[in-house]
């Protein structure tokens, strides 16, 4: 047996196109991917599969299901194989499986990997060495605790202690070294780092993978040295703070990117976790992406100087070509995230966070400069057409197209024009040939499905008992309750087969895939429903009083009957 909570954390690090691509071929369409269906004959697709959801369906046939169900009945394995089949391919580790099959060489270097941060730790913790590293821990306000959740370290000061030690377990010096732990100098094998400050870099999924050594005060070389990129640490895939990051990413619906290390422990140790830190490096796109697989709103923070707002303009294109809006915030002068919530606290950082505006406008002043005339606006417009034609989905492409319109003063038509509309641009259109406009309970449920932290508003509003009595209702009232992420596909299962490929239609098309979008989305279609009780209460009123009249009953006793009877309404209809 697996448990269910690896179960789903397996459906939800899978990325379902990965695996149906292997047995049918996808082309993009919009937010989902479109092909040939395999479980009926076609001969246009109308098998679908969204990446964002979990789910694949058909619109031919209605065949339709996640990850688990597609390999079992495309490879005919059983529901365990197919779990086993994801886990491995994503890289997690089921508890029965240890040491067998699923590159043992791999899992040996994640097992070295981890013991040398052990080892560090235990310099730090234990050693003279480590002395002066924990003096200088208190100093900056780290505790015990986060240096503990962070796996903190020290690199001895002799330069063969790692090496000592290594060889004292018995360890393969070949793969130490293939992983930068020591390396080759002068003819003589020697430790990698020397009196350093060692943070363990892991990747999403809390495996070491790699380390980022600080030096001392006194010592020579750069202020930070990294491993070498290996078989398992790749550095412009990681991003520091990650695995502990994710969770609260998801929550909070945003995640806050800073530049250093013990930034992201600060803020971690004050409770703002959903942080993470580039490891080293300039972001990549492909940082961005992996961030995106928990929450498409991103706040870069930066620090209040020169360099830091020209670092954050730079990262601009980086999250256009990652297809995400971010927004940036400069800290004040000469303060950096960890200086700034010591002396001001978390709230005021809180505070500022809120009042984050697009980077795009940061990135515009360095663009055009002080003066925004006219011949370097047209730069900048021109600069930012080719930036957008980078962006592959029709549908990101409008949506960006629209917030760099508003938000840059140039009009659409001249982005547009600038911008060569990309080809396959509106192809996935065809929500309206399933009918009609959605329901009030059937886009309550297209919203929750779409972003699972407006739950909370939704039960707030107390939103379900003015939902009709249907499978509309069923399904949000399960979505209520689920404890993790919802599996999308198991929810569409659940509505008849014509209301299920509507709902999913909308997911594919990603109309609420923008956090703010589906905000206000929510904020209309809880009013709506609240609407329409009033109306309905009203009605019943208004029958109740008909039929008083016409029995001839006492009408004033009957005024005030609205409690029991909107108990009731939604039985009614
Ligand atoms: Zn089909």
């Amino acid at each position: 047996m697996i448990a269910e909570d690896k179960i789903n954390e397996i459906r939800e690090a899978a990325r379902i196109s990965e695996f149906i691509s292997s047995h049918v071929e996808l082309r993009r369409a919009g937010r989902s991917l479109k092909g040939l269906c395999p479980f009926h004959e076609e001969k246009t697709p109308s098998f679908s599969v969204n990446d964002d959801g979990g789910f694949y369906h058909c619109f031919g046939c209605g065949e339709g299901g996640n990850v688990f169900k597609f390999i079992m009945a495309l490879e005919g394995l059983s529901f365990p194989e197919a779990v086993r089949k994801v886990a491995d391919r994503c890289g997690i580790e089921l508890p029965e499986e240890r040491g067998s099959a699923g590159g043992p060489v791999r899992k040996d270097l994640f097992a070295l990997l981890d013991s040398v941060a052990g080892y560090y730790r235990r310099v730090l913790l234990e050693t003279p060495a480590g002395e002066s590293w924990l003096e200088y821990l208190a100093a900056r306000g780290i505790n015990e605790k986060s240096s503990d959740s962070f796996m903190l370290g020290a690199a001895p000061d002799s330069g063969a202690g790692l090496l000592r030690w290594l060889k004292q377990q018995g360890a393969d010096l070949e793969q130490a070294q293939s992983l930068g732990l020591v390396t080759r100098r002068q003819g003589r094998t020697v430790d990698s780092f020397r009196s350093r400050l060692m943070f363990p870099l892991r990747d999403n999924q809390g495996r070491v993978v790699g380390f980022a050594g600080r030096k001392g005060e006194t010592a020579e070389g750069p202020k930070y040295i990294n491993s070498v990129e290996s078989s398992v640490y790749h550095k412009g895939r990681v991003l520091y703070g990650l695995d502990l990051a994710r969770t609260a990413v998801r929550d909070k619906g945003f995640a806050l990117l800073v530049e250093g290390y013990t930034d992201v422990i600060a803020l971690h140790q004050v409770g703002m976790e959903n942080v993470v830190a580039t490891c080293g490096t300039a972001l990549t796109a492909e940082q961005v992406k992996l961030l995106k697989r928990f929450s498409s709103e991103m706040i870069t923070l930066f620090d209040g100087d020169e360099a830091g707002s020209r670092a954050a303009g730079r990262s601009f294109p980086v999250f256009m070509e990652a297809g995400v809006w971010a927004r940036g915030l400069s800290l004040p002068a000469d303060a950096d995230p960890d200086s700034f919530v010591r002396e001001r606290g978390v709230e005021a950082l809180a505070e500022l966070l809120g009042g984050a505006g697009p980077l795009v406008d940061i990135w515009l002043r360095q663009l055009t400069g002080q003066a925004a005339d006219t011949a370097s606006m047209a730069r900048a417009a021109s600069d930012l057409s080719s930036l957008l034609k980078k962006v592959q989905d029709p549908f990101e492409y409008d949506l960006l197209l629209r917030k760099a319109s508003v938000w840059t003063g140039i009009s659409e038509k001249v982005l547009r024009g600038q911008a060569a509309p990309t080809p396959q641009k509106r192809a996935a259109r065809g929500a309206e040939s399933l009918g009609g406009a959605a329901g009030l309970d059937e886009l309550l449920v297209t919203l929750l499905l779409s972003d699972p932290s407006l739950a909370a508003s939704v039960a707030e509003a107390g939103a379900l008992d003015r939902m009709e009595n249907g499978p509309f209702r069923q399904v949000a009232s399960d979505l209520l309750q689920a404890s993790s992420r919802a599996d999308a596909a198991d929810q569409l299962a659940a509505l008849p087969s014509d209301l299920g490929a509507r709902v999913a239609q909308r997911l594919n098309e990603g109309v609420y895939s923008d956090t703010n979008v589906a905000r206000r989305a929510l904020g209309d279609c809880l009013s709506g429903l609240e609407r329409r009780q009033r109306k309905a209460i009203n009605r019943e009123r208004l029958l109740e009083l008909k039929r008083a009249e016409e029995s001839g009953s006492d009408i004033a006793a009957i005024s005030g009957m609205g409690d029991w009877k909107s108990s009731r309404m939604s039985d009614g209809e």
